[in-house]
C-alpha cells in the first residue's frame, strides 16, 4: 500500500488555484447502502462539475482503495463492523495524514464534533441534516484548509532543517578557519621581531595584516560564541537579573576600567528565562554602552519596570547615540554604524545575537537613541511570580 507522506501536499490540489471549479473524487466509508445511497444522490444534484464517487463500507477496503489511487477528501462514517467508533480516524489518519477527512455522524453531539476536529479531522457533518450543498460546501473547504496545514507545516520543516544547517556551518566553518588564521598570527609575530629589516612600507603592510588578523579572530570567536549558545539546550526557570547583572558587571570590569566609566543599576527583578544567555545580553549591552561613548565620562544605568506579565530591563547610556536611520538596522547581522570612529572595533553580531536570544525568550529588544545624547536599551521577558521589590 502506498501511504502519503506526512508533508506531501502534491496530494491536496486546492480548490482555490484550481478556480475552485474542478471535477474532484470522493471516497465515502459508510456501512449503511441506505445512507451512502442518500448522499451520492444529494451529492450529484448539487454539484456543478462532475464528480468521481466512490462507495465501500469497511475500513480496511477504505485503506486499500486510499493506498491504490489518489482521491481529493474522504467522507468518513467512524462506526464501521471492523473499526471501533473511536479508532476508526486515527487509522485514516495515520496511514494517510495528508488526506483532508470529514466525520460523517448519525449524533447531533457538538463534543463529539469538536473532539474529532481537534484529533485533526477538517469538518463534522450530521447525516440526517445533509445537503449537497452544504456537503459540497465542507469538501471544498476541507480540501483547502488540509493543504493550508500540510503546506504551513512542511514550510516549518524546512525552516527548522535549514536553520540547523546554518547553525552546523557557522560552527563549522568557524573552527575551519581558527587554525589558519593562529598559524597566519604566529607568522606576523615572528616577523615583527624583524620590523626593522622591513622598511616603512613594509611595516605599515605589517600592521595592517596584523590588525586584519585580530578582526578576523574576533570575528570568528564571536561566531563560535553565537553558535555555541545556539546549540547548548536552554533553561526555562527562575532567572534573579541582579546576580546576571552582577556577573556581567565584572566581565566588563576591564572596559570600565579603561572608559572611566560608572555603572549603577535599581533593583532588579526576577524572571523566567537562561541564565547564561541573559548574562550574555546584559555584557553584550553594557560592553556597547562603554564602547560607543562620548567625550563625556561615560555613564550607565540599568533599572527595570513591570508591563503586564513581562519586566522590561533598560540599559542606558549617554554615549554617541544612534542617527536615526541607523535604529532599525543595528540589530541586523554584521550591521555596523560607520562612524568613521577606528576606536570602536566590531563585528555587528552581538546585537543580532542579543535580539535572537530575547526573541527566543518571547520578549522583544529595541532602542530609544538621539544621536551625542546616548541611547537606551530595553529588554521584556516573561516575569516570575514572585518580584523583588
Ligand atoms: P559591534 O559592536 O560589534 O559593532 P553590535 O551588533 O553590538 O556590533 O552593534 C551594532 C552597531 O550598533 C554598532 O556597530 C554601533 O554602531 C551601534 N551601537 C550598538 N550599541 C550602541 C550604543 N550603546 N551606542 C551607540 N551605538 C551603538
Amino acid at each position: 500500500m502506498t501511504a502519503y507522506p506526512a508533508t506531501d501536499t502534491q496530494h491536496v490540489v486546492p480548490f482555490i488555484r484550481a478556480g475552485l471549479r474542478r471535477d474532484f473524487s470522493l471516497l465515502l466509508v459508510e456501512d449503511n447502502d441506505h445512507h451512502s445511497e442518500m448522499i451520492r444522490v444529494r451529492l450529484e444534484r448539487a454539484a456543478d462539475v462532475p464528480i468521481q464517487f466512490e462507495h465501500v463500507t469497511t475500513l480496511a477496503d477504505a485503506l486499500d482503495r486510499l493506498g491504490s489511487r489518489h482521491v481529493d477528501a474522504v467522507l468518513l462514517d467512524l462506526a464501521l463492523s471492523d473499526s471501533p467508533i473511536d479508532q476508526t480516524l486515527a487509522a485514516v489518519q495515520s496511514a494517510f495524514p495528508a488526506l483532508p477527512i470529514i466525520v460523517l455522524t448519525s449524533l447531533d453531539d457538538h463534543d463529539f464534533a469538536a473532539a474529532t476536529v481537534k484529533q485533526g479531522a477538517q469538518d463534522f457533518l450530521v447525516k440526517t441534516e445533509l445537503s449537497g450543498e452544504l456537503l459540497l460546501r465542507s469538501v471544498r473547504y476541507a480540501v483547502e484548509r488540509k493543504y493550508a496545514e500540510t503546506a504551513l507545516r512542511q514550510y516549518a520543516a524546512d525552516l527548522e532543517h535549514s536553520n540547523e544547517d546554518l547553525k552546523q556551518f557557522a560552527h563549522t566553518v568557524a573552527h575551519e578557519v581558527k587554525n589558519p588564521l593562529s598559524v597566519v598570527s604566529n607568522c606576523l609575530q615572528v616577523l615583527e621581531f624583524d620590523a626593522e629589516r622591513l622598511g616603512d612600507v613594509g611595516r605599515e603592510m605589517l600592521n595592517e595584516a596584523a590588525t586584519a588578523v585580530r578582526n578576523m579572530a574576533q570575528l570568528v570567536d564571536e561566531l563560535l560564541g553565537f553558535a555555541s549558545v545556539e546549540q547548548r539546550s536552554k533553561s526555562h526557570e527562575r532567572v534573579d537579573v541582579e546576580a546576571v547583572f552582577e556577573q556581567a558587571l565584572r566581565n566588563v570590569r576591564r572596559e570600565i576600567a579603561a572608559a572611566g566609566g560608572v555603572v549603577t543599576s535599581d533593583p532588579l527583578p526576577v524572571v523566567i528565562g537562561d541564565d547564561v544567555q541573559l548574562r550574555l545580553v546584559m555584557q553584550n549591552l553594557l560592553s556597547n554602552a562603554l564602547k560607543y561613548r562620548a567625550e563625556r565620562r561615560p555613564e550607565v544605568h540599568v533599572s527595570a519596570s513591570r508591563a503586564g506579565d513581562q519586566q522590561v530591563i533598560t540599559v542606558r547610556d549617554n554615549g554617541i547615540g544612534i542617527p536615526a536611520e541607523h535604529r532599525i538596522h543595528i540589530f541586523d547581522m554584521f550591521y555596523r554604524v560607520n562612524d568613521g570612529r577606528e576606536a570602536a572595533t566590531g563585528t555587528g553580531i552581538g546585537l543580532a545575537f542579543c535580539r535572537r536570544i530575547i526573541e527566543q525568550h518571547n520578549g522583544r529588544l529595541w532602542v530609544d537613541s538621539e544621536a551625542g545624547r546616548g541611547s537606551t536599551f530595553s529588554f521584556s521577558l516573561p516575569a516570575a511570580d514572585e518580584i523583588r521589590q
